[in-house]
């Protein structure tokens, strides 16, 4: 996330990308926001994420399960 992206500005606000490590990406469009994620497969998960096997801790560690 970057300092200019405010809490209140980010889309899916619920969804865990947020507070992933990966880091996701977000790519603004003219009318919309999308969260890129540099892991999976399909760059645009379905959001909102509410589980994922590859979150990671932005301290780069694999959540503890
Ligand atoms: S790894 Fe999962 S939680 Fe992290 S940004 Fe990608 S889709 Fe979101």
């Amino acid at each position: 996330m970057n300092d200019s992206d405010s809490e209140d500005s980010l889309p899916f606000p619920s969804s865990i990308c947020h507070g992933c490590g990966a880091p996701p990406r977000y790519v603004k469009t003219a009318t919309s926001m999308f969260i890129l994620c540099p892991l999976k497969e399909d760059k645009y998960p379905r959001q909102p994420v509410m589980a994922c096997d590859l979150f990671v801790t932005r301290d780069g560690k694999d959540r503890e399960k």
